[in-house]
């Protein structure tokens, strides 16, 4: 699920388990492309976020669930 950018620093993603909006800091300086572990703040599950920057500096999220 692609989310837009809030800020330079601040992507927006949803639970892949109950839908709601979270949102989690990201320090772009570290790579093109980043996957971590994010719990819901809501559900408490855990998500996998991968984060991507393109060539144009476009900025990209995908959640996935740790089942898949
Ligand atoms: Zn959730």
């Amino acid at each position: 699920m692609i989310r837009k950018i809030r800020s330079d620093d601040e992507v927006i993603w949803n639970c892949e388990y109950c839908g709601k909006e979270n949102s989690v800091w990201v320090d772009f300086t570290i790579g093109e492309k980043q996957e971590f572990i994010e719990d819901c703040s809501v559900c408490c599950r855990p998500n996998q976020i991968i984060i991507n920057i393109d060539d144009e500096d476009n900025i990209s999220s995908q959640v996935k669930t740790l089942d898949e």
